[in-house]
């Protein structure tokens, strides 16, 4: 594996530095006041597995601080199910032979009402890499859009400045891009063909919303891929730190998405434990104080509250995970790029939150110059 151009060591040193790391070091780490990439190392080292619960007291504190005691929630909506790629974990891709959906503009505001009635006022756009859903198509979804919605994201494929630059302009204020792994030895194996075969010009997107003016530059792995997720983890905070230094008036976010099955199944390559996934988003939340942590419905319940309580700030809620899915689930009919482990309700997962002390927030946006 190696380590992002723009980190300042090898591969070979960043993992045997995480694997020298002593139980004294993460303490002291713990101890400060600021934390910096070192520090990070310390807490996704094999030396600090075993020590969560100290980890999570000063997490949740660390989040309390910047966060207060609230958990932010949004839900994702699904624009088109066509995809030119074949990522192999995927159940959208291309080599699967299945009906498609695209949805149109109508079919699109339909589904945002759904989402809207059901409480949330933060949207993401998603899509798989479908040529047909412009940047046009979505600078005049995001117009309409934005006067139900306090903010909205995409998850799109990746788009260079003047692109972004269109949907920044309409009044999209959030970009998201997994790099689903950063090893770019092990991405082709993954990425077989298609556009997101060109791991350079993906990892490139971020920065070219950041100079777009993207508010919120959103960013993860996938996990499962890489057998090394403590590698993975730190080309992701040296991507942030990256990220962060480069375009300051914008937030880094960090998700994590853990690969869950698909219809079609997938042999998760690596599978990453709740434990391990747990040091991780730890981690991030001690070395990256202010960052927006988010965990998606992939997760079950319990799991999200918890983390919740000591480092997540968002969660997505009521989500379904294909076009027109929101109106097909009310229809009775379910489908999915991947299957979830939270399939509850809006009201459930706020009625969650409550009950572990905390407060549901729908709307931390307002627009005032536009
Ligand atoms: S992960 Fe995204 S780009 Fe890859 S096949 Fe699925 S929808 Fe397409």
């Amino acid at each position: 594996m190696k380590m992002l151009p723009y980190s300042n060591f090898t591969a070979e040193e960043i993992d045997g530095y995480i694997r020298s790391v002593k139980p004294e070091q993460v303490k002291r780490s713990l101890s400060q006041a600021e934390h910096k990439f070192t520090d990070f190392l310390h807490f996704i080292s094999p030396a600090a597995a075993d020590l969560l619960p100290e980890m999570t007291e000063v997490s949740a504190r660390i989040k309390r601080r910047h966060f207060g005691n609230t958990v932010r929630t949004f839900a994702p909506l699904y624009i088109s199910s066509y995809c030119m790629n074949n990522c192999v974990y995927c159940g959208f891709r291309k080599s699967y032979d299945y009906p498609r959906r695209r949805l149109s503009f109508d079919e699109v505001l339909n589904e945002a009402r759904i989402i809207r009635d059901m409480g949330h006022e933060s949207l993401l756009l998603i899509t798989g890499e479908d040529a047909k859903i412009s940047p046009d198509f979505t600078a005049d979804l995001i117009r309409v859009l934005k006067n139900d919605f306090a903010y909205i994201n995409i998850e799109y494929y990746p788009m260079t400045e003047p692109s972004y630059r269109k949907l920044y302009e309409a009044g999209c204020h959030g970009l998201t891009i997994f790099q689903e792994t950063y090893d770019p030895e092990l991405y082709p194996s993954f990425h077989p063909s298609g556009p997101k075969a060109n791991y350079q010009f993906r990892l490139n997107a971020l920065a070219e919303g950041g100079k777009a003016g993207f508010y919120n530059l959103g960013m993860g792995a996938l996990l499962g891929l890489n057998p090394n997720w403590r590698l993975e983890a730190s080309n992701m905070a040296v991507h942030g730190l990256w990220i962060r230094k480069h375009f300051w008036k914008s937030h880094p976010q960090f998700s994590f998405p853990r690969i869950t099955p698909t219809k079609w199944g997938y042999n998760v390559p690596a599978p990453l434990s709740d434990h391990d996934l747990e040091q991780m988003i730890l981690a991030f939340r001690l070395a990256f104080h202010e960052a927006d942590l988010i965990l998606s419905t992939r997760e079950k319940p319990e799991f999200r509250l918890r983390m919740a309580e000591s480092a997540v700030s968002h969660l997505s809620a009521g989500s379904q995970v294909d076009p027109g899915g929101y109106q097909d689930h009310l229809d009775g009919k379910n489908l999915g790029q991947f299957s979830m482990n939270d399939q509850s309700s809006v009201e459930q997962v706020c009625a969650g939150i409550r009950k572990h002390g905390m407060v549901p927030v729908f709307k931390d946006w307002d627009r005032s110059f536009q």
